[in-house]
C-alpha cells in the first residue's frame, strides 16, 4: 500500500500553516520501487514521478508510449555525458542538468532529434563534495548566459538537495540560498517557475522557505528496495 493520501494530507497541512495553500506540487520519487506501486499512485491520480538511475527508467518505462496517458517523467539523478542520448527519448524534463558542458549536450542531442525539452538546473546548496549540482552561483549563471544559444532547451527553475543529515538549521540555510539564486535566475529567464527542494525528511523547512515542488520517495513508498 503506497501512502500517498496520507503525504498529500501532511503536505496540505504544512502548506496551510506556512500560508502557502495550494502552492506547492508534489513528485512522486520512485526509484528502487515497484511497477506496480507506480500505477497505485498513478491510480490514485498522481501524474508527476521522478526517477534517479537511467538504466532503472529504461526497465520501467521503456518507451514514452508505453507510459500510462498523462504521466510525466523527471530524471532528478546525476546524469552522464554518455547517457544523455538514452534518456531524452524517455523522460519529460531533466531537473539535475548540473554544468555548462552537460547542457550544451543536450542541446546538440535535441537539434538533432528534432525536439525539444523542460530543464531544471541543480544546485549544490551545502558544499558536500559527493553531491552533484552547480558548485557556485557563479557557475549556474555561465549555464544561464548560455542559454540563448540553446533553443531547443527551456529552463524550467531550480532543483537542490538538502544537506545530508536532519539538522534543521542547516537544511533552512541551504534552502534560502537555493531560493535567493533562484530568485535571481527567475529575473533573468521568466519561464523558471519550479523551485524544486525537500524530500521526505526535509519538506518542512523546505515548503517555508518557498519550495514549490518537493520530491518524495520514503514518505509515500517505503524504504526503497535495493533488489528491484
Ligand atoms: C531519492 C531522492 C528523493 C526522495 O528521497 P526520500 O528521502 O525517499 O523522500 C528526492 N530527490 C532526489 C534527488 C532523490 O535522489
Amino acid at each position: 500500500m503506497v501512502r500517498l493520501d496520507e503525504v498529500r494530507r501532511e503536505l496540505e497541512e504544512v502548506c496551510k500553516k506556512a500560508g502557502r495553500e495550494n502552492e506547492v506540487s508534489l513528485m512522486a520519487v520512485s526509484k528502487l520501487h515497484t511497477y506496480e506501486d507506480i500505477l497505485e499512485c498513478y491510480s490514485k491520480g498522481q501524474r508527476l514521478f521522478g526517477e534517479n538511475h537511467v538504466q532503472e527508467i529504461q526497465t520501467k518505462f521503456p518507451s514514452k508510449e508505453s507510459r500510462p496517458e498523462g504521466m510525466y517523467l523527471c530524471l532528478i539523478g546525476h546524469l552522464q555525458s554518455n547517457k544523455v542520448k538514452k534518456v531524452l527519448p524517455l523522460v519529460d524534463r531533466i531537473d539535475s542538468v548540473d554544468s555548462l558542458k552537460l547542457l550544451l549536450l543536450i542541446e546538440k542531442e535535441l537539434e538533432k532529434m528534432g525536439e525539444k525539452r523542460s530543464i531544471l538546473f541543480e544546485l549544490n546548496s551545502s558544499d558536500e563534495e559527493q553531491k552533484s549540482g552547480f558548485k557556485s552561483e557563479a557557475e549556474l549563471f555561465e549555464a544561464v548566459d548560455q542559454l540563448a544559444n540553446c533553443p531547443h532547451v527551456t529552463l524550467e527553475g531550480i532543483m537542490t538537495v538538502g544537506p545530508l543529515g536532519s539538522d534543521v538549521e542547516k537544511n533552512r540555510k541551504a534552502f534560502i540560498y537555493t531560493r535567493e539564486v533562484f530568485r535571481k535566475v527567475q529575473k533573468v529567464v521568466p519561464t523558471a517557475t519550479i523551485l524544486s527542494m525537500g524530500m521526505s525528511g526535509d519538506y518542512v523547512e523546505a515548503i517555508e522557505e518557498g519550495s514549490t515542488l518537493v520530491r518524495i520517495g520514503t514518505a509515500i513508498f517505503g524504504e526503497r528496495n535495493y533488489n528491484v
